[in-house]
């Protein structure tokens, strides 16, 4: 794994799983410096070796959507965590210097489609995150309209854990849980019309929120990047006839793929083939090239 380097004037400060944090040397703490690396991760593993070219691929889609968000698509500007401060020569085109906030410690998931975790709950139980949904439904099957289903981000190193709308009332409070759901719903919506104008399906999405010095609430952290959302083909849904087939993906599931067949889950993950790594970045430069052209 790639350890964080030293960048002239910003100390490091923490690594996530994929990206690394930097704040001002001279102690000023209004801003950060994001950096998206090239790590990988899957079910809460960081694998080996990384993807060469993700942390750059990812920065680019991000850094479009947030701009198409902050009104270039047309609609209402959403407030976002950018201050628009070029980024070091060092980390060129892979990082961004961003307000630092106070982090929400929500997930704000919104889901169009029905699969991953929400597929296996709804097997059993015929529910996603609690939220009862219609009968015969299959892998993959448009939901009737997009559900919120937030989840709890747990403190360093532990798992994520999916939460009720009530329980996000009580980690944050009605006014501001509602905002959340609200807000999630919505930018939901208009990046999935977007997506699908480029033939892309918007399947499902993660936000994080964050609040300023001066109250305003803002999305933050990855927006719409094929880390944090499933995208698929829209025609290749459509036609497909296995599930394999209709989720012909541009994100993650590639490796969460051969991961889920290649390893019991125990122990240290087995290291990706090239193969692996390079179908991945191909998918990742496409999805890119087809939003943004
Ligand atoms: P973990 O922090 O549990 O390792 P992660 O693997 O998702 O989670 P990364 O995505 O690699 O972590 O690192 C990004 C971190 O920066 C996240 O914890 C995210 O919440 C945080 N973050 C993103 N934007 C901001 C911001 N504007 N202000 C403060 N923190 C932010
Ligand atoms: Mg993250």
């Amino acid at each position: 794994m790639s350890e964080a380097r030293e960048i002239p004037g910003w100390t490091h400060v923490y690594s996530g799983k994929v990206r690394d944090l930097y704040r001002p040397a001279d102690g000023a703490d209004d801003r950060m410096l994001v950096v998206a690396s090239d790590r990988v991760s899957a079910f809460d593993h960081v694998l080996s070796p990384g993807i060469p070219g993700k942390g750059a691929l990812l920065t680019e889609l991000s850094l479009w959507w947030f701009e198409q968000l902050a009104g270039a698509d047309g609609g209402d500007p959403i407030a976002n965590h950018l201050t628009g401060q070029a980024v070091p020569d060092e980390v060129a085109g892979r990082a961004m210097i961003v307000r630092s906030l106070e982090m929400l410690p929500i997930e704000c998931v919104v889901r169009g489609y029905l699969t991953g975790s929400g597929w296996l709950e709804y097997r059993d139980s015929g529910t996603v995150c609690g939220i009862a949904l219609p009968p015969g439904l299959q892998d993959g099957d448009r939901l009737p309209e997009p559900i919120y289903t937030p989840a709890y981000k747990a403190p360093l190193g532990e798992h994520d854990e999916n939460i009720s709308f009530e329980r996000s009332v009580e980690l944050v409070g009605p006014e501001r849980a509602a905002q959340l759901r609200a807000a999630s719903l919505s930018i939901y919506a208009r990046a999935a019309a977007s997506a699908e104008s480029r033939g892309l399906i918007l399947a499902d999405t993660k936000f994080e929120f964050g609040v300023g010095d001066d109250g305003v609430l803002r999305l933050a952290d990855e927006v719409l990047t094929s880390d944090s959302s499933r995208y698929w083909d829209l025609a290749a849904w459509r036609s497909g006839t296995t599930p394999k087939e209709r989720m012909a993906s541009f994100d993650k599931q590639i490796v969460r793929d051969w991961l889920s067949a290649n390893w019991d889950r125990q122990g240290t993950p087995p290291e990706l083939p090239a193969e692996i790594i390079d179908r991945t970045v191909a998918r990742y430069r496409e999805l890119l090239e087809r939003m943004t052209a």
